[in-house]
């Protein structure tokens, strides 16, 4: 997977880039939000490891701001707060996964591994709906759209709602 470390904390980032890497990830990062926000958009990562503590934009409005401008990443918010309010705010502002400061490399591990079965199932079941589509001949009571522009829109729509 392509993932971005976001993190301000240079021995953290070092850390995870060393162990994502380890594991075969195309790893890239950034150590501000504005930074994050940008890299987002730029390298279109899969996965965003995201801090919430930031210089510029702290983590929890850059999700946000993702999320606003229709950007679905997948993100997990890494942090040193443990309390209860901030897991919540982080996972109602969009991120997909938690995980607390001190946390161990398995745990980690662990976490990236689970998005990225959720990754491989949800573009699994966007081909299977594509089939499905095609086989039931949806496609064709869409007039003065061609399928090959709508079949991508139909499963996103489905994915979306499934969620
Ligand atoms: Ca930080």
């Amino acid at each position: 997977m392509k993932i971005l470390v976001v993190e301000d904390a240079a021995d953290v980032a070092k850390v995870l880039v060393s162990a994502l890497s380890t594991d075969g990830h195309e790893v890239t990062t950034a150590d501000d939000g504005l930074a994050a926000i940008e890299a987002v958009w730029r390298n279109k990562p899969d996965l965003v490891m995201l801090d919430i503590g930031l210089p510029i934009v702290d983590g929890l409005t850059v999700l946000r701001r993702l999320r606003e401008r229709g950007n679905d990443v997948a993100v997990i918010m890494v942090t040193g707060r443990v309390e209860d309010a901030d897991k919540v705010e982080g996972l109602t502002a969009g991120a997909d996964d938690y995980i607390c400061k001190p946390f161990s490399l398995i745990e980690l591990r662990a976490r990236v591994a689970a998005v990225q079965r959720r990754l491989g199932c949800a573009e699994n079941h966007a081909r299977n709906l594509l089939r499905e589509g095609v086989r039931r001949g949806r496609i064709q009571r869409v007039p003065g759209l061609r399928p090959a522009r709508f079949l991508p829109l139909f499963a996103v729509g489905r994915i979306w709602r499934d969620r």
